[in-house]
């Protein structure tokens, strides 16, 4: 599965009016397309950039966006006024608006010619008083959008537009996202629930869920030569335990390993699925709990949750399509244990199997440990550790009344010692501000033991799509205060996110 966000558009409009004349429109028109282009090639805006003509009338502009939410190659909007565009003139199209809004705040012109500077130059860039206009009215109409302030062609800039435009990606891909359950919930688990309809009316993806004999049937049409060309693709590319080897006396579990990935890989994409969840309480007719599959379909692009984690299924593959094409890792994660030394506290991150290999800092290990939970063969698995640097875990949660996403910023750190006899792939590292404050805010909040993890993008990715969304973010950063970040929740708990702002 191969995530190509170039396949993705945003639409760049630009607002005027027919007061300035057809040669000042000209002007606007050669500007805007000037900066589309640009945009477009920029390395740091993954989607293409499409200019729409200017725009100067309601009718215009209402069609412009009614063709925006029909077009399904369109991600998003971006939004700029050149000159001063009567934001009335937008209320219809904005109320009508399906699509996720980016309104740039820029000015054609950098600076200020100090000694040309007429009322020609005035006349033309207009941008300052232009795009408050339009701010005004999309604040009138409490419309979420993005806000990008500064000239064109600064990096930070087109990185704002990039990041917004991986997210609208995102969100795109899981309006019509399928998302596979094999077997349940892990039984009596909460924060793995949740209101399945109205996740799908929130985020657009269905979620749907199958006998774990679905799967156990695409196993067993598994060729031999198959589960051979496999195993010596993990040869390949790993760093085989002796027992795992070739001729090794565990070979036989590598074989069944590598017919688990065969027969899941082609169970997701007959039903073209997404993202997936499994859980150790349902394996009825699996040899092991899957764990290379799991790791090595992530790494691919595929969402993944364990026990049934749905929702964290649909995030890890929201935040696979966001950070497509980036440096650093992207995965499924639990917080496992503490190293709660006074003023060096850390968190050590892992699961039973399913960490994805994206995030490792070296060519992984294939090992094979006994597993303690779900009665069944001992599983294979790649081994490793992540490399240190600034992390994001988040998550969403269902409240009942609403979803709810939690984001922690973390710095990634070496483990003191190598962890030699630990079996499972992990990533060690310090929250911010720090493990006292994070954690308490974490479980104030609510949030779930099942973060999606990523080395590659950053809090403002999951900021801007939880705007699109519609959802309440609660940000654990090292700013975070514990008085005022539970001050907010209790703001937030006074009704303000309805279910779904985008319905
Ligand atoms: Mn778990």
């Amino acid at each position: 599965m191969n995530i190509d966000l170039a396949n993705y558009k945003v639409w760049f409009l630009t607002g005027s009016q027919h007061l300035y004349g057809p040669h000042a429109l000209g002007e606007v028109q050669r500007h805007s397309q000037q900066i589309a282009q640009s945009l477009d090639a920029s390395s740091r805006v993954p989607v293409r950039v499409v200019q729409k003509p200017v725009l100067t009338t309601p009718e215009e502009i209402r069609d412009v966006v009614l063709a925006a939410n029909a077009a399904p190659d369109c991600i998003g909007l971006v939004a700029w006024m050149h000159t001063f565009s009567p934001a009335k003139m937008w209320i219809a199209a904005l109320q009508r608006l399906q699509k996720p809004l980016l309104h740039l705040h820029t000015q054609f012109n950098e600076e200020i010619p100090w000694s040309s500077i007429d009322m020609d130059f005035m006349n033309l860039n207009q941008s300052a008083h232009g795009d408050r206009e339009f701010g005004h009215i999309a604040a009138r109409l409490r419309l979420r959008r993005k806000v990008v302030v500064g000239h064109w062609t600064d990096g930070d800039v087109q990185d704002a537009i990039g990041v917004w435009s991986r997210a609208a990606a995102a969100r795109q891909d899981a309006q019509t996202a399928r998302i596979a359950r094999l077997g349940d919930n892990m039984r009596e688990v909460a924060v793995t629930e949740g209101d399945k309809v109205a996740a799908q009316a929130c985020f657009g993806y269905s979620v749907s869920g199958y006998g774990v004999g679905d799967l156990v049937e695409h196993i067993d049409a598994v060729s031999d030569a198959d589960v051979d060309a496999l195993c010596a693709q993990y040869d390949d590319q790993y760093e085989m335990s002796a027992p795992l080897q070739r001729g090794g006396p565990r070979r036989t579990s590598l074989a069944d390993a590598a017919r688990i990935e065969l027969g899941l890989r082609r169970f997701l994409e007959q039903g073209r699925f997404v993202a997936f969840t499994d859980t150790f309480e349902n394996l009825h007719g699996l040899k092991q709990l899957p764990g290379i599959a799991v790791q090595r379909l992530m790494a691919e692009g595929y969402g993944f949750g364990a026990e049934g984690d749905w929702k964290a299924a649909a995030l890890v593959r929201a935040a696979k399509v966001m950070a497509a094409g980036l440096a650093g890792g992207t995965s499924f994660m639990e917080d496992y244990t503490y190293h709660f030394a006074p003023r060096d506290a850390q968190v050590l991150g892992a699961h039973m199997l399913e960490i994805c290999p994206s995030i490792a800092a070296a060519r992984p290990s294939c090992e094979i440990h006994p597993l303690g939970i779900g009665g069944k063969d001992d599983p294979v698995r790649l081994v490793f550790g992540a490399p240190p640097g600034p992390a994001v875990n988040a998550t969403v949660v269902d409240l009942g009344d609403r979803f709810r996403m939690v984001l922690n910023e973390v710095d990634v750190i070496a483990p003191a010692e190598p962890l030699s006899r630990l079996p499972v792939a992990r990533a060690l590292w310090k929250p911010r501000p720090d493990l006292k404050t994070s954690a308490a805010a974490w479980i104030y909040a609510g949030g779930s033991h099942h973060p999606v993890f990523s080395q590659a993008l950053r809090a403002e990715h999951f900021e801007d799509l939880a705007d699109m969304w519609g959802i309440e973010l609660a940000v654990i950063d090292a700013d975070t205060r514990l008085r005022r970040f539970k001050q907010v929740l209790r703001w937030n708990d006074a009704g303000v996110f309805p279910r779904s702002e985008y319905l």
